[in-house]
């Protein structure tokens, strides 16, 4: 039987960075759901379709075929057979992803796939439904969290030192509306499942964060 790791969280608890290090210290593949929601996000966004238009997202979300494939250790997010890696990390794909993932719909194709990548090797999973939904039976689940004004720092932080300008008000305005939609959505809205245990990154360095997971084997 193969190990799992389950992390859920909100927007930017440090859910990628501390699932990263874990994949690569145990020799376990990292996967990235929110990744394939991002990827369905920047499809919308291509074909110009509006956040609330709720039959043409199912439709579309139909002809989008998301992948990951795996490259050293990394992750390739294949949207109809492009790599969009480089694509998807914008503020405005983030939203469009958000907005899509409320979709009973959706979710049911991106859990079915997630669940096939988990079956056949050991994965740290990262997103907002993997301890309830994805892999209810994972050896270790965590529900990592922060303060959304240190989530916003950093957040802001990133941006800046990718030479990106930004308001550090602006993002914090759109963490806590993030965080209201994945937690008030009908479909297995963000919350800490009973079994997972809480994981409060504000006050810790990154390398505490991730002994005290790995600790949880
Ligand atoms: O984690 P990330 O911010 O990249 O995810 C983008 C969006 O995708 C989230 O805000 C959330 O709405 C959605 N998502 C989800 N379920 C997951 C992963 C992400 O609903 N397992």
């Amino acid at each position: 039987m193969n190990h799992n790791i389950a992390i859920d969280g909100p927007a930017g608890a440090g859910k990628s960075t501390i699932a990263k290090r874990i994949a690569e210290k145990l020799g376990y593949i990292y996967v990235d759901t929110g990744a394939m929601y991002r990827a369905l996000g920047l499809h919308l966004l291509r074909s110009g379709i509006a956040a609330d238009d709720t039959e043409a997202i199912i439709r579309a979300s139909e002809d989008a075929d998301i992948t990951l494939s795996f490259e050293k250790g990394e992750q390739i997010v294949l949207l109809n057979g492009e790599n969009v890696n480089g694509l998807i990390r914008t503020e405005e794909v983030g939203n469009m992803a958000s907005a899509c993932s409320v979709h009973a719909k959706v979710r049911e194709k991106m859990v079915r796939r997630q669940q096939e990548m988990a079956r056949t090797r050991d994965v740290v999973m990262d997103g907002r439904d993997i301890c309830s939904v994805v892999l209810p039976d994972a050896s270790v689940k965590v529900f990592l969290t922060a303060s959304v004004a240190v989530r916003a720092k950093r957040r802001f932080d990133e941006l800046t030192a990718k030479g990106i300008a930004c308001d550090l008000s602006e993002i914090e305005a759109d963490i806590r509306e993030r965080d209201h939609r994945d937690m008030t959505r009908e479909v297995t809205p963000l919350k800490q499942a009973p079994d997972a245990t809480l994981v409060d990154s504000s006050d810790m360095a990154i390398d505490e964060v991730v002994d005290a997971i790995i600790g949880l084997r």
